[in-house]
């Protein structure tokens, strides 16, 4: 199969659809790959790397989209690489389409098949494409905090991990799955004070099973919330409740309640934020304070360290993607129930059910 990498356009994404290290494994299984010139330069990814693992470089994206039979990206594709898909082209990608209608509609538009990220399952209704991106962030929002807790930040001049004779900050994980049990691991291994809610009383079993006696685990009551926040000097949202807005756990009183100087960070931001004084921020910008709290909001905190996160990302997408070359799409997806699931749009019509369900009439 000819498969074509375009250069992510949308602005400050420099993560890149495939690595040079999974570009040589589909060379391997006899694919061609196409590589737009210098698309992967920002992460350290440049063309020498792509040409020694058997793709050739391309000077346009519009060479790449007239001719790969599978385009392979990171973000949702732009309104102008929308208009670039074609029938019987295969998009592998982020989509995210529930909320957006304009680009659902080129997709529809396009005629192309539109495999999902977001939507692939895995046997333990798992979300195998997020997951790396999920554990990313979460290891990520225990480095943000411990940066913003710092005095010239605006924080309280704390230090997470404190020093002998000075006990350690305390931080407050709010939702123990896959973003807060690597927050969980980090705050651990910097030596903080670690406390983790849940809703669900699975989740702590199996949180206190790989924590042991290194966090405390509190089932999530509205109470437990109230006294944690205020004690705490890092907070981490990383609540999901799968389809739906996140719910707003601490709420403005919450906040105005904790100490001077503690940081928030809401990685839930992405479905809306955790939080009630959250509101999305972006890595050039990534934090405001409100009642003398610092809040990190950032939407796409992947991107902020795109090599290791392209590579992540690349480790998941991988085996799902050389079955879409070495069988085809459509032997790939009727091979497999969970990645037929990531199946979003296919010639001309909507195939996922939760995106009819968003946009129902403005499609
Ligand atoms: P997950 O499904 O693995 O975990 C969510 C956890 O929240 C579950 O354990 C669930 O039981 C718990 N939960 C639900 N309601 C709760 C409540 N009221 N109190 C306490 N816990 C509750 O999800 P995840 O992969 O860890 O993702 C968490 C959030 O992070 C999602 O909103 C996701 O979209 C977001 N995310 C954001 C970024 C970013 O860049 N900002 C990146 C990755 C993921």
């Amino acid at each position: 199969m000819l498969i074509g990498v375009p250069k992510e356009i949308k602005n400050h994404e420099y993560r890149i659809g495939l690595t040079p290290a999974a570009t040589k494994e589909f060379v391997t299984h006899g694919h061609e790959v196409l590589i737009e010139n210098n698309a992967g330069a920002a992460i350290g990814f440049d063309n020498e790397q792509y040409i020694a693992a058997g793709a050739s470089i391309v000077e346009t994206a519009e060479e790449i989209f007239a001719r790969a039979e599978m385009i392979i990206k990171v973000k949702e594709p732009q309104p102008n690489e929308c208009k670039m898909l074609r029938e019987g082209q295969t998009l592998y990608t982020f989509l995210h389409l529930a909320p957006d209608p304009t680009q659902t509609k080129l997709l529809v538009e396009s005629g192309a098949t539109c495999i999902a990220y977001e939507t692939v399952t895995d046997n333990r209704n798992g979300l195998p494409l997020l997951a790396p991106m999920s554990e990313v962030a979460g290891r990520m929002a225990v480095q943000a905090g411990a940066h913003y807790l710092e005095k010239a930040q605006g924080g309280s001049g704390t230090l997470l991990g404190g020093v002998p004779g000075v006990a350690p900050g305390k931080v407050l994980v709010i939702g123990g799955g896959v973003v807060g049990t690597n927050a969980a691991k980090m705050a651990i291994g910097l030596g903080a004070d670690v406390t983790i809610l849940d809703r669900s009383l699975t989740r702590l079993r199996e949180l206190d099973d790989i924590f042991a006696n290194q966090v405390k685990t509190v089932y999530s009551t509205i109470d437990a919330i109230e006294y944690y926040s205020s004690k705490a000097d890092l907070v981490v949202g990383a609540v999901l409740i799968p389809g739906a807005a996140a719910p707003k756990l601490l709420t403005k009183e919450h906040i105005a309640n904790m100490k001077e100087g503690s940081v928030v960070v809401d990685v839930a931001i992405d479905q809306g934020g955790c939080f009630a004084t959250s509101k999305a921020t972006t890595h050039q910008d990534p934090v405001y304070i409100v009642n003398g709290v610092v809040h990190y909001c950032v939407a796409n905190m992947p991107g902020g360290v795109a090599r290791t996160s392209t590579m992540a990302l690349n480790n998941a997408t991988l085996p799902f993607g050389l079955a879409l070359a070495n069988k085809g799409p459509k032997k790939a997806m009727l091979d497999d129930i969970h990645l037929l699931r990531g199946l979003n749009v296919h010639k001309g019509k909507v195939t996922y059910q939760a995106v009819v369900d968003a946009l129902g009439e403005e499609l």
